[in-house]
């Protein structure tokens, strides 16, 4: 009664209760009634005399009933199938065992032994062995050796406890056939498998499918302890509670087991942490083997009990000799990850703070030798479109292929470490400036060459600063700080390498950068310069690009290129491009009121496609101006509409809208099909640089029949075509052969102020030809 209200079952119910209630519970139920009974009519018989009505045929018929239960289970549901057939059988066989045993007893008889009823009743052992194997065989494949080992240490040690108990028991009541000592053994031996069995099972299971294997591993833990009370009735003599116990424990036991096999566990969670074995039961198995071999130095133990004990507390060794070994290697792989750069496989800043910081303890140490070192700082220079133009991927590939370039650049002496984002940095022991910027340069022709990604070839670039111990720092952070400020001073000025310069780069670093860009943008300190487009029909200039240019006060008229990608990054692009159309519709319109009809090409970025009020402003500024709407021409770079194609179409459609031209620029250096841009309203089109540089000095017929292929396609779609970076006659005049409508490019013109644009193109007449088109 105490085990049916326990708080497994009730668990057990519980969960089942929340799933779909199944009539099952209804016979189950209905069969706790009799066992109560039964278990009310053992404690208050007085005589304890056995009633073959009762005690036999009745509890017989009742184990039958819970073993067919069992077995109708397996007959029901696919799921679990095997388990409950196998142990059906199991207990079919033990309440067969149970009904042989009455009629053997039939008129007072004592059964012989061994009797056909304990062939029965040992056919339950194998049968439930294979049970509950069967049971744990899902889970088991997901357990590692220390969850089997815990097991071990759990099942053995309550194997050697129950084996203390049993086998004195047993031997004391021993005698008789040698059959018959057999028989009397395989008793205690088939519950101290089927304990040790369960209770590591139960170790080895912790946390999985509760509810099940708990009710079942209940029912066989009563079972034993029914057997157990069982020798003592025969061996010591009998008492009133263990005739008691012995009569309730296994009727319960069967029925546990039965029900066992209709309980479905609830769904794992397998969001939920993995749960490692507990430590409780190989712990009280440990304990219990310890206590055991104790008893046998003072009492007399059994040799079984003795062996399991032993081994027990075997196995506890090979577990704890295993845990250390999984420890250190645990700690050794920690370290490794925690100064490796997960992407690259390079050492990252930690490893970087490391070795630097033991460089300049040694330096620090009077008694060492004064040593040089060189740091260098790489920044890549046009990561960050890739990856928003080709994805997170791409970008990945990008910086392992830089990583391994980067490597071998270098001599194996030297470190190479990536800082983070598209940042790497390299460390050289006992190098001078020299040493170090030859290092650099290499680095820098490295990576100029285009690296081919999966699907497409990209072309990035490098500013890389290099800083020196002991000349311009004493401490990793300040030497980092200086090769950063280089980096800066390279990526803005036009060179891929830079040394620190204390004069030069003294209080200059990136926040100060961005700050004074800020302060630049609030206060509209930018100028734009002008780039004639020539009519390759006409042969007139009536149209100019915008560039960009920020005159620094250190730092010299700074090219867009250098600060762009600071001002994106520190969301000032919006304010920078209404600046930009401002001052260029200022002036277009400045032209216009002289008389010259010019239009005005504007660059924008992908941040101000993205920009909602972007339309109005645009709008807002051609009222101001009363400037007609194709005075004004607006380039978006092929990979900043690639970066979102949908809000890049509908933008594009507005402004179309508008009425102003809107041109495709650096056509070709992304790897857009025409076809994809075909579904946008543009009306221009201009061919990017590297395509037309290419052309005249390789002489390629391919890259021609490119141009040739891409201005007719345009021109079917209605393109204006424009070809820029122009820088010799040749060029223009065969790009003027070839079909193109506009023509820009430092032979035409170079980008200027506009106080110092003579509205004379370099040509005085077009070249034969232009006007052919
Ligand atoms: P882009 O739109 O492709 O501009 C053409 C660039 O090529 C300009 O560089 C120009 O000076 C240069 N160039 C012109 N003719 C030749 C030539 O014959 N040979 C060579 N090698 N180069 C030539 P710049 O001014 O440095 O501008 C670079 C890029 O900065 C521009 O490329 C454009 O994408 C961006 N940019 C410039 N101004 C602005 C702006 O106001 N806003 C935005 N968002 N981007 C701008
Ligand atoms: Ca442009
Ligand atoms: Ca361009």
């Amino acid at each position: 009664m105490s085990v049916l209200s326990s708080p497994v079952i009730g668990q057990a119910l519980q969960a089942r209760g929340k799933q779909r209630r199944s009539p099952i519970w209804i016979p189950y139920g209905l069969m706790a009634i009799p066992l109560v009974a039964y278990f009310v009519f053992l404690i208050f018989r007085g005589d304890g005399q056995y009633r073959p009505l009762i005690d036999g045929w009745l509890v017989a018929g009742f184990e039958v009933v819970a073993s067919a239960l069992c077995i109708a289970r397996g007959l029901a549901w696919r799921r679990g199938r095997a388990v409950a057939l196998v142990l059906g059988a199991g207990l079919l066989s033990w309440s067969l065992g149970d009904i042989v045993l009455t009629v053997e007893s039939l008129g007072g008889a004592t059964p012989a032994t061994p009797s056909l009823a304990d062939a029965f009743y040992l056919g339950f052992y194998p049968l439930t062995y294979v049970a509950v194997g069967l049971f744990m065989r899902g889970d088991s494949r997901r357990l590692t050796t220390s969850s089997w080992l815990d097991g071990a240490v759990a099942g053995l040690g309550a194997a050697a406890l129950c084996a203390a108990f049993a086998f004195p028991s047993i031997l004391h009541s021993a005698g008789g056939s040698a059959l018959a000592v057999a028989t009397n053994l395989a008793y205690p031996v088939g519950d101290v498998l089927l304990l040790g069995l369960v209770v590591g099972g139960t170790a080895v299971l912790a946390g999985r499918r509760k509810a099940p294997w708990m009710l079942m591993a209940a029912g066989i833990g009563l079972n034993v302890v029914g057997d157990t009370f069982n020798l003592f009735q025969s061996s010591i003599g009998a008492s009133r509670l263990g005739s008691i116990v012995n009569g309730v424990a296994w009727p319960t036991a069967i029925l546990l087991m039965s029900m066992a096999v209709w309980l479905r566990p609830r769904p794992a969670n397998p969001l939920a942490p993995q749960r490692p074995t507990g430590f409780v039961l190989p712990g009280v198995g440990a304990a219990v083997a310890l206590a055991v071999l104790l008893a046998a130095a003072l009492l007399r133990v059994d040799l079984v009990a003795v062996g399991l004990a032993t081994a027990t507390l075997v196995v506890v060794g090979i577990r704890l000799a295993l845990s250390a070994r999984g420890m250190r290697i645990l700690t050794e792989e920690r370290r490794y990850q925690s100064v490796t750069d997960e992407l690259t496989g390079l050492g990252n800043r930690r490893h970087l703070f490391h070795m630097l910081d033991a460089f300049f303890g040694d330096q620090a140490d009077s008694q060492m030798p004064e040593r040089r070192l060189a740091f260098l700082f790489i920044d890549l220079n046009h990561f960050k479109e890739i990856n928003d133009s080709y994805g997170h991927p791409a970008g990945d590939e990008l910086l392992r292929s830089v990583a391994g370039k980067l490597s071998g650049c270098m001599r194996d002496s030297n470190a190479l470490v990536r800082l983070g984002g598209d940042e790497f940095a390299v460390v050289m022991l006992d190098a001078d400036a020299e040493s170090a910027t030859k290092v650099a340069q290499r680095i820098a022709a490295s990576l100029e060459e285009p690296f081919v990604l999966d699907t497409v070839s990209a072309r990035l670039g490098v500013s890389i600063g290099i800083a020196l111990v002991p000349t311009d720092a004493t401490d990793s952070a300040g030497l980092l700080m200086c090769a950063d400020v280089a980096m800066y001073r390279a990526k803005f000025g036009d060179r891929s390498v830079a040394l620190y310069d204390q004069d030069v780069d003294g209080d200059a670093n990136r926040m100060g950068l961005v700050e004074e860009l800020r302060v630049a943008v609030n206060e509209g300190h930018f100028v734009l310069h002008y780039q004639p487009l020539l009519d390759l029909h006409s042969g007139e200039v009536l149209a100019v690009e915008a560039l960009l240019r920020w005159p620094h006060p250190r730092l010299g008229l700074l090219a867009p290129l250098k600060f762009l990608p600071l001002a994106e990054d520190a969301g000032l692009m919006k304010a920078l491009t209404a600046l930009v159309l401002n001052q260029a519709l200022d002036q277009c319109a400045a032209w216009w009121a002289a008389g010259r009809q010019m239009s005005v090409s504007v660059n924008i970025s992908a941040t101000n496609l993205l920009d909602t009020g972007f339309v109005d402003l645009v709008r807002d500024l051609l009222d101001q101006y009363r400037l007609p709407a194709d005075a004004l021409v607006l380039e978006i770079t092929e990979t900043s509409i690639i970066a979102d194609f949908e809000q890049s179409q509908r933008v594009i459609q507005q402004l179309r809208d508008l009425g102003l031209v809107v041109s495709i620029d650096d056509f070709g250096a992304g790897f857009t099909s025409l076809a994809h841009l075909s579904g946008l309203a543009v009306g221009e089109l201009k061919l990017d640089r590297s395509f037309i540089t290419s052309l005249v000095a390789g002489g390629q017929e391919r890259d021609l029949e490119l141009i040739r292929g891409t201005i007719r396609l345009g021109h079917s779609l209605g393109l204006r075509i424009v070809a820029e970076g122009i820088e010799d006659a040749d060029t223009l005049s065969l790009l003027s052969d070839l079909g193109c409508d506009l023509a820009q490019g430092y032979f035409i013109g170079t980008p200027k102020a506009a106080a110092e644009f003579a509205f004379q193109p370099k040509i005085a007449s077009p070249p034969a030809g232009a006007l052919a088109g």
